[in-house]
């Protein structure tokens, strides 16, 4: 980011302040836009964080996340805010079509943008933009912002311990996508007094039994493997959906038990929801699942996770996936 100073500047008196991040957030979008959040308070800014959708019941323990505006729930709010917003910052999502209708409002508006994200191909529609697809997370690239403004003073244990949950988020505790400087942050953010065994023990050890029993039925009843792909796929109809009584976030993480077989190296997780088929896309290697997501199911995301969805049949959706895998993987002999 060149143009730090000039941002700096802007910052040094009290702005009204919009952060929004992207639709389902996860734990990246929402420890980033939070620490990002009570980072920009403590210098005076009047700040309101945004979703496009609800967040996971997990998140319930983050301090402040019910002052949260959800544009699914109060778009006339949100709407009015984005107007008066004298700064607009993009945290975890590049373009604006992951965050619905904001997106038209956020490119209309006169206000300075600021983007932090770790996605591919970033739209040109900031003015500030610290964007690295090397990043582990958003998460750690607030903690760069952070560190650019020379700011360090500024990270409490608190603001601390939410940057750490983007960094376990999308790294899977520390297993995929990491890179020397993630180890950097996170010994920092350690050192600042997060605790993060409590992090993990919060994020991963709070399964509802409704949740377990979702997931048994998924492993048995649910999954098809093509061997000579190394591929699986766990499909939910909307007949599941009723019968699990399944809500926002109880289908997380489930796609990634088709990764934790032997030999498996391609995963999908295709639900059927209201009005489309949504795909939840995990790969090992140089297998790109975004490159699949983008040509086929008109998403995107990374290279080893990725998503999208299509309006079509569940069937039709899982037959899609079967034909276009061989593009991506080399079958095995
Ligand atoms: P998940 O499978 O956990 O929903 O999403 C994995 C990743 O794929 C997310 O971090 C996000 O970057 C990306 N992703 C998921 N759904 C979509 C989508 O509909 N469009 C795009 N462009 N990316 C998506
Ligand atoms: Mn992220």
């Amino acid at each position: 980011m060149e143009n730090i100073i000039e941002l700096k500047n802007i910052l040094s008196y009290p702005k009204d302040i919009v952060i929004i991040s992207h639709r389902n957030p996860d734990g990246d979008a929402i420890g980033s836009s939070m620490a990002f959040r009570y980072f920009l308070e403590s210098f005076g800014h009047v700040v309101k964080v945004v979703y496009p959708s609800d967040y996971p019941n997990t998140f319930e323990f983050i301090k402040g996340i019910d002052e949260c505006l959800i544009y699914d729930n109060d778009p006339d709010k949100v709407e009015e805010l984005i107007k008066k917003a004298d700064i607009i910052s993009c945290l975890d999502f590049n373009s604006l079509d992951r965050i619905d209708k904001m997106g038209l409002m956020v490119s209309e508006s006169k206000a300075k943008k600021i983007l932090i994200d770790h996605h591919l191909d970033p739209e040109p529609f900031s003015d500030f933009e610290l964007s690295e697809t090397s990043a582990s997370s958003t998460c750690e690239l607030v903690y760069k912002f952070i560190q650019l403004m020379d700011e360090d003073r500024k990270l409490n244990t608190f603001i601390s311990e939410l940057l750490f949950i983007g960094l376990i988020t999308d790294t899977g505790s520390f297993k995929y996508s990491t890179n020397p400087y993630t180890y950097e942050v996170a010994s920092s953010l350690k050192s600042k007094g997060a605790d993060d065994y409590k992090i993990q023990d919060l994020i991963h050890n709070t399964m509802t039994t409704k949740q377990i029993a979702l997931l048994g039925h998924c492993l048995a009843n649910r999954l098809e493997i093509i061997p000579e792909y190394g591929a699986g796929i766990i499909t939910l109809s909307k007949q599941d959906y009723a019968d699990f009584d399944i809500g926002r976030g109880d289908t997380e993480g489930i796609v990634n038990y088709i990764l934790m077989m032997q030999g498996m190296n391609v995963a999908a997780f295709i639900t059927e929801q209201p009005t489309i088929v949504k795909l939840s896309l995990r790969s090992k290697g140089d297998i790109s699942v975004q490159d699949m997501a983008r040509k086929y199911f008109n998403g995107g995301g990374h290279k080893n996770a990725s998503g999208g969805a299509l309006y079509s049949k569940l069937d039709s959706v899982v037959e899609k996936f079967k034909t276009v895998l061989p593009e991506f993987v080399e079958k095995k002999k």
